[in-house]
């Protein structure tokens, strides 16, 4: 039975404020660590969060963006896990009501168009960093990114390729920096992603047990992490064993995918609304005066371009992808 891969991608994007999203430490990277902390996101016992309110502004921005149904009230959630990088023993997210659902984004393939659809954006805080010293059998944690404002991207299971998952991230990309609310960086890790992948008969309308692979820091380890687990999984139904949900570490030296854990369920993180953070209520003025700041998306440029200067597709394209670049070729013509 001919089979055909499923993806869905998990993107997590590190907003440009210039402050945490729960307290007023500084987001700027690459500081002595923990030089920017406080009670707040050091987890102290008995530190109150309070709202960055330019991070749903930047959330905003995107779900507008990209024509997504924005909650008019949303809530934070306590995502409850131990790790040695989150003091508090649960980091703050979104669960049941994220600040936006649905919407979509278009990515150009040779054969025309097509738009992936999202599931939801939601804010969260990014937790803290473990280093690994290299001589010894000991780890340090550095705090200072714990409470740096991120926004969870999830895309519907609609991409069908390595190539599509490819072109949908540098599209993804290329808004989050012309909405100037996120650099884009994948080495750096300010725009990271989990991939989800299956398989199923070509023709079913079911989804197959997946696989989540993580660690994937450039776009062009996604394709290739991706290739490599499709053939897997092919081989492994092919070989009558079942898939295994779990997820799986990308090495990128081997160009090979390994388990890590058995894949959490949601149920496993004890979900709950923050009792410390009022629900996020959105109005339509301040809706408003966001839509009316918007930028000229990168779609609407390359359709611009191709119309008013009379260049090819793939012309206007190269020079739509980076704002800068437009910007120069407008300014130049000027
Ligand atoms: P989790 O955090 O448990 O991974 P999410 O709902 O946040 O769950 O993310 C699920 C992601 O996995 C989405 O991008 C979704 O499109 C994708 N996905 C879900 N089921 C499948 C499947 N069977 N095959 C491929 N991708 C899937
Ligand atoms: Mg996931
Ligand atoms: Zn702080």
């Amino acid at each position: 039975m001919p089979l055909e891969p499923v993806i869905g991608l998990e993107v997590h994007a590190q907003l440009k404020t210039r402050t945490k999203i729960f307290c007023g430490c500084s987001t700027v990277f690459g500081a002595s660590p923990n030089t920017h902390v406080c009670p707040v996101c050091l987890g102290l016992p008995g530190a109150l969060p309070v709202f960055n309110r330019r991070v749903a502004e930047f959330a905003l921005r995107l779900a507008l963006a990209t024509g997504g149904r924005i909650n008019r009230e949303s809530r934070f959630a306590r995502k409850n896990y131990f790790y040695p990088d989150l003091p508090k023993g649960y980091q703050i997210s979104q669960y049941a009501l994220p600040i936006a659902e649905g919407g979509g984004v278009e990515i150009d393939l040779d054969g025309g168009a097509r738009r992936i659809g999202l599931i939801r954006i939601h804010m969260e805080e990014d937790a803290g960093k473990l280093v690994h010293d290299p001589h010894r059998p000991v780890s340090h944690v550095d705090l200072n990114r714990a409470g740096v404002p991120l926004i969870e991207i999830v895309s519907a299971p609609e991409l069908r390729s390595p190539e599509e998952a490819g072109a949908y991230l540098r599209k993804l990309r290329s808004i989050v920096r012309y909405l100037d609310i996120c650099d884009g960086n994948l080495e750096e890790g300010s725009f990271r992603c989990d991939a989800n992948v299956s398989l199923r008969p070509v023709g079913s309308q079911t989804l197959g047990t997946r696989t989540e692979l993580k660690n994937l820091n450039s776009f062009r380890f996604v394709e290739r992490a991706l290739h490599y687990e499709i053939e897997r999984q092919r081989e492994e139904l092919a070989a009558g064993r079942a898939i295994v949900q779990e997820t799986r570490l990308y090495d990128a030296e081997q160009n090979r995918t390994f388990s890590m854990r058995g894949k959490e369920e949601a149920h496993d993180y004890r979900y709950f609304p923050d009792p410390d953070l009022l629900p996020l209520a959105v109005d339509d003025a301040w809706l408003e005066a966001i839509a009316e700041a918007l930028p000229e998306l990168p779609d609407a440029r390359r359709r611009r371009f191709v119309e008013q200067y009379a260049l090819s597709p793939e012309e206007a394209e190269r020079l739509t992808a980076g704002r800068e670049v437009a910007d120069y070729f407008e300014a130049c013509l000027a």
